[in-house]
């Protein structure tokens, strides 16, 4: 009740004798996982919107990242989309066995820093 009536009774009060014809704007939801915090924002957006990757977390102020289907989407850069990414670099640099061992390292480094690790996003790709 208290939902309904909060619908479009304001906006454009002056169009409630047309109201034969109008089209409520169609709404969805989103929801963003916090890089930072981990926490859930859900968000309205216009159904017709497409809805942007990245948003900033209501609770940390860190970089939420887009749900789909419970996973996170893979962030568009721009930018650095078109760019060689530090992945390619490494691998005109490095043979796979020296990456390895690399990667060892780093992740050993990230569980240290992170107590217990599990971190998917931070190690390279
Ligand atoms: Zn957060």
């Amino acid at each position: 009740m208290a939902d309904r009536s909060l619908r479009g009774i304001r906006l454009g009060a002056q169009s409630l004798q047309s109201e034969e014809g109008v089209v409520f704007m169609e709404r969805t939801q989103h929801t963003y996982e916090c890089t930072v915090c981990a926490r859930e924002n859900t968000l309205t957006f216009a159904a017709d919107a497409e809805a942007p990757q990245t948003w900033e977390c209501r609770t940390c102020g860190g970089e939420a990242i887009l749900l789909v289907d419970n996973k996170t989407v893979e962030v568009d850069r721009g930018e650095e989309k078109a760019a060689r990414t530090h992945w390619d670099m490494l691998l005109e640099r490095r043979t796979r066995a020296e990456l390895e061992e690399l990667l060892e390292e780093r992740l050993a480094y990230l569980r240290a820093r992170r107590g217990q690790g599990e971190s998917r996003e931070k190690i390279g790709a």
